[in-house]
């Protein structure tokens, strides 16, 4: 008999989607689906056993606003195929040309990235990612980088890019080990490995960089800035991901009191990304 799965829906307000994508992913879903429809998002987890929906409805209640969730069973082959159907080819800025392992797409003179959309986010498809890897693109296409950080890897796929578009060397740093193993795995299929070194926890390495992308949140960028001036090179770039227009001002505020000068700004669906130069 064919094996099933547990389809969990949840439609929400945009500004809960990313919360309930947690939750989701937290439960135990191995990575969620996010479908916009004006400001309304459908976040998708699918569970390999069955779970209560109990404490999900309980958790989306506590956040005080309409929701509605439903569930139901597919079968595994038809999970597997609508799964596929999530990640189509993502092309952003220039060159870059972002699939799943099963694509066959050519690439049309763009750098190939492959991303196994597994337990770790950063598949391209998310606005933050998507306007840190152009801004990335912008910073790799200028000048040569010696060195990359990317805090927050996820996937690893924005240190996997520079690499990619010739970076000499990454580091990647994230708290949690499946993002950390992910990230291995990525660079492994892009053949980024021997360039890349790939660290759990959340210290930053003693180095300097000529780019640094954090796609993380406002408070964890507010306390990080700092941190991450001190490690910037003199004319090297840091990329801020991860915070909503509302953050907009305080994450400002952190970044302007080091001298750092903003450059380039980029907003999709309220989400900004931001790159900051290091002047001297
Ligand atoms: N860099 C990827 C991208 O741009 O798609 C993933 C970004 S994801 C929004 C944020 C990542 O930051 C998660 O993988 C999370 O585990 C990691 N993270 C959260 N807090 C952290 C911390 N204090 N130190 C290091 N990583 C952290």
């Amino acid at each position: 008999m064919s094996r099933t799965w547990q389809e969990i829906r949840v439609e929400v307000g945009s500004e809960f989607a990313d919360l309930v994508a947690n939750f989701l992913h937290e439960s135990g879903a191995p990575g969620t689906i996010l479908e916009a429809h004006d400001d309304r998002v459908v976040v998708t987890g699918h569970f390999a056993a069955p779970i209560s929906t109990d404490p999900l409805a309980a958790y989306c209640a506590s956040l005080g606003a309409p929701f509605s969730l439903t569930q139901a069973q597919i079968a595994e082959e038809n999970w597997a195929e609508n799964w596929k159907e999530y990640f189509p080819p993502v092309e952003i800025g220039e060159r870059i040309l972002i699939v799943p392992p099963w694509d066959r797409t050519p690439s049309a003179g763009r750098e190939r990235i492959v991303i196994d959309p597994g337990m770790a986010f950063g598949t391209g498809h998310h606005a933050t990612t998507s306007g840190c890897l152009g801004q990335i693109e912008r910073e790799c296409l200028a000048r040569p980088l010696a060195s990359v950080l990317d805090y927050g890897c996820g996937s690893g796929i924005l240190a996997i890019a520079a690499l990619r578009l010739g970076a000499r060397q990454a580091y990647a740093v994230d708290i949690d080990p499946e993002a950390c193993a992910a990230a291995e795995a990525n660079a492994t299929l892009n053949g980024v490995r021997n360039e890349i070194s790939v660290m759990n926890g959340s210290a930053t390495p003693l180095h300097s960089f000529g780019l640094i992308a954090a796609n993380l949140f406002a408070d964890l960028l507010v306390e990080k800035i700092p941190q991450f001036w001190l490690l910037l090179e003199p004319g090297g770039l840091l990329v801020c991901a991860g915070l909503l227009v509302a953050d907009e001002a305080r994450v400002s505020a952190a970044a302007s009191k080091t001298g750092l000068q903003m450059e380039y700004r980029t907003c999709v669906d309220s989400w900004v990304v931001q790159s900051w130069r290091r002047m001297g």
